[in-house]
């Protein structure tokens, strides 16, 4: 056993998060494999068992606390790196539709590859979210976007509004400097369809208030949007 699937049960129920013991296997199995990926490939400086159950296991599942996803619900996960949070709420709630998306092929194939080893099976996007933004495919396409330490708030919207239906949630997880964040970043969400609708501030460790933003879309994002990354750059929303 990599994790004490013992430490996750319990500090998920107590912040009610339900785990069976097939999500608690896959867990230490996702664990497991993280750290042997980890490897060959800089995936996470997170490495101490432990810490891995706080700061990715824990911290990636609470949204669940927070928010209900109906069953079935589509979720993309921007920038997901090793697969946070997109992996490990698709451990928890296998019935959702997880989409993977990351700009950098060698940690989706380490995602990808973790994945099968669990069982799962999310759909996997390499690409940058500005450009997956303006595809068809991808564009207004599902009902939760989720974010997590991928870039400041402002940029962060231009690449994760256009994924999202009207009526939808882009969820953003957020550090301790959320409130200057959403100052700067308010004008940029109203212009693509979004407003801020509740914020929630949590504590994981020692490393100070993390927090979830949701902000609901309620308009369609204009088909200016997303902007190249050099465009945004030079001229912030
Ligand atoms: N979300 C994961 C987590 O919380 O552990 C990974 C965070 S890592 C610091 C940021 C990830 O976002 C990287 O894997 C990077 O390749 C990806 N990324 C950054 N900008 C991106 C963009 N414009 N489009 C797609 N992926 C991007």
């Amino acid at each position: 056993m990599t994790i004490s699937k013992e430490l996750l049960k319990s500090i998920t129920e107590k912040n009610r998060i339900s785990l069976g013991d097939e999500a608690l296997d896959r867990f230490d199995r996702y664990a497991e494999h993280l750290l042997s990926w980890n490897e060959k490939l800089n995936l996470t400086a997170i490495t101490d068992p432990e810490e891995i159950v706080y700061k990715h296991f824990l911290d990636s599942l609470m949204p669940l606390k927070y928010e209900e996803f109906p069953e079935g619900s589509s979720l993309i996960d921007v920038g997901t790196g090793a697969g946070f949070p997109g992996l490990a709420l698709l451990i928890a709630r296998p019935d959702l539709k997880v989409t993977l998306l990351d700009s950098t092929q060698k940690k989706l194939t380490a995602v990808a590859d973790i994945a099968e080893n669990l069982g799962l099976a999310p759909n996997f996007v390499h690409a940058r979210a500005e450009e997956a933004g303006k595809d068809p495919a991808f564009r207004e396409q599902f009902d939760f976007a989720t974010a997590r330490a991928v870039s400041n708030l402002r940029d962060l919207s231009e690449y994760c509004l256009p994924f999202v239906k009207k009526g939808g949630i882009f969820l953003a997880m957020k550090g301790p400097d959320i409130k200057q964040e959403l100052k700067d970043a308010r004008r940029a969400i109203g212009i693509l369809g979004g407003e801020p609708e509740k914020m929630v501030a949590y504590g994981i460790d020692d490393k100070g208030e993390r927090h979830l933003l949701f902000i609901r879309k309620t308009g369609n994002t204009p088909d200016a949007y997303p902007r190249p990354s050099a465009k945004m750059a030079k001229k912030p929303l």
